[in-house]
């Protein structure tokens, strides 16, 4: 079976979210499993091409615009995945995979670029001896490929994954006019690339099978509901981590590895990490670990109205994130009223981010909607427990300690239901107070959550069983 994933992130060469983690891991495990996975890229400037070698040159018109376009071949790094790397410097070559820190579309010139990225794929593949059975398309800026696979007449099945429907990729009708891509009957000026893929895709996915139900309805549908209610089935099918670069008994990010054989080993990655950021130090203070996107989707907002009463808690919190600037100008002025409790660390830095999961006991992430979430599940295999709001994979990927704590053998974090501040002080004051008054529940879910099992292993089987269902199902219908 040969899969060509298609996507604007691929970890670690350009990551920005979760979407990266899973181009960049996904495809490993179906080649563990016998499938002939690859992966084509733009080749962002930072993506280093010292051990790629060039296969081909394409002319690809966009308009008026011809671009010249150099197809590398690699290997995806720490593996055997082939990667395929478009370079075009114009359109590709800026330093950041989107515009936008918080990776919402920005705009005609960023839907351009994804444009000529999915014409490039095509004649990618029509140049190619090595054909893919199946195009797996993942969000907005690869959502129209399948309507393009249709109208080339590919003989090719497509899955487009949704990673997150808020974001959907509008682009002018115009545009698409000048791509001489046709749209039956455009209701607008304007098109909704993610909403040409649900049409025109052969199936469609989600990252959770919380989501794939949530998206059917008006609260999370983002106005995509009745079509996407038109295309179901949604499929959900939850992520993994990638246990390579996530394994907290050989990480080179992190100042002490350890395992769930040794969990208070983790106290000298509190230390340390409460040195690097001029943090009280003391490893008894239990740490609440942010590392995220800064958007309203994560819901921080909560905390706001909460703050008063929360900051006189003992805890520290370290927050790691990029975004809007509300969120981050919240985060900067708790921390600079509360210097030695609280640091915020505004970038993108990978190595901080394995530091915050090995030293944070908690994790927090009371999304508003989260179509699957990684940060709590790598938290979880690193023993900080996560705090989470029973949405999406985060209902799916985390049990809650009862109230009366009698699921203590199986728990592995604290999740509230409604989105509403008190709630999330609920369960950040149950998580603290356990902690602190009651070690023997608390190891015991450090275990579970460490030991639960977010590989991929099962969830690759699940989407090789579609993959092979969408492909059977096209050669019927052929
Ligand atoms: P989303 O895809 O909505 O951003 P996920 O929880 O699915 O959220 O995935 C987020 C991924 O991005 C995780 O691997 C997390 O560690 C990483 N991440 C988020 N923000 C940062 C940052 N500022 N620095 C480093 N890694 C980050």
């Amino acid at each position: 079976m040969n899969i060509l994933f298609a996507a604007a992130e691929c970890a670690p060469l350009a990551k920005v979210g979760g979407l990266g983690d899973v181009v960049g891991s996904l495809p490993k495990a179906l080649l563990s499993l016998g499938a002939d996975a690859r992966i084509i890229l733009p080749r962002y400037k930072n993506i280093p091409l010292d051990t790629a070698s060039q296969i081909s040159v394409m002319d690809i018109r966009l308009g008026q615009e011809i671009f010249e376009v150099k197809v590398y071949q690699d290997l995806l790094p720490g593996s055997e995945v082939k990667l395929y790397l478009l370079d075009e410097p114009v359109l590709f070559g800026s330093a950041g995979v989107y515009e936008n820190s918080d990776a919402s579309p920005a705009g005609q010139a960023e839907a351009k670029k994804f444009l000529l990225y999915c014409f490039c794929v095509i004649k990618f593949i029509k140049q190619q001896i090595w054909q893919p059975d199946l195009l797996h398309c993942h969000d907005w800026h690869t959502a129209v490929l399948p309507l393009l696979v249709k109208k080339n007449e590919l003989h090719i099945s497509t899955l487009l994954t949704i990673h997150n429907l808020a974001m959907q990729g509008q682009v002018p009708v115009s545009l698409l006019d000048d791509l001489k891509i046709n749209i039956d009957a455009p209701t607008s000026d304007h098109a909704n690339l993610l909403n040409l893929g649900v049409a025109y895709a052969d199936a469609i996915s989600t990252v959770s099978p919380t989501y794939a139900q949530e998206i059917l309805t008006k609260e999370f549908g983002e106005g995509l509901e009745f079509d996407l209610q038109k295309h179901s089935p949604v499929h959900g099918i939850l992520n993994g981590i990638d246990e390579q670069i996530w394994n907290e008994t050989r990480d080179p990010l992190i100042t002490n590895d350890y395992s769930q054989f040794s969990a208070e080993l983790k106290m000298d990655d509190k230390i340390s990490l409460q040195r690097s950021l001029n943090l009280q130090v003391d490893p008894e203070i239990p740490m609440i670990g942010v590392v995220s996107r800064l958007t309203a989707q994560k819901g921080f907002n909560l905390l706001e109205p909460i703050w008063p009463k929360l900051k006189n808690l003992n805890f520290q919190m370290v927050v790691l994130g990029v975004g809007e600037k509300k969120i981050g100008d919240f985060f900067k002025d708790i921390c600079q009223k509360n210097p030695g409790r609280f640091a915020i660390q505004e970038k993108f830095d990978e190595r901080l981010a394995h530091q915050i999961y090995a030293a944070s006991d908690l994790f927090l992430m009371p999304s508003k909607f989260e179509p699957c979430g990684l940060g709590q599940m790598i938290a979880m295999h690193y023993g900080s427990l996560p705090i989470v709001r029973a949405t999406g994979g985060l209902k799916d990927s985390v049990v809650d300690l009862a109230d009366d704590g009698n699921n203590h053998e199986t728990a592995t974090g604290f999740v509230f239901d409604g989105f509403d501040s008190n709630l999330l002080l609920g369960q950040i004051k149950r998580a603290l107070e356990i902690y602190q008054n009651d070690q023997v529940t608390w190891h015991r879910l450090v275990h579970n959550a460490m030991t639960a099992d977010f590989s991929w292993a099962m969830s690759a089987q699940k989407y090789k069983e579609l993959y092979q269902q969408i492909i059977n199902q096209k050669l019927w219908k052929a």
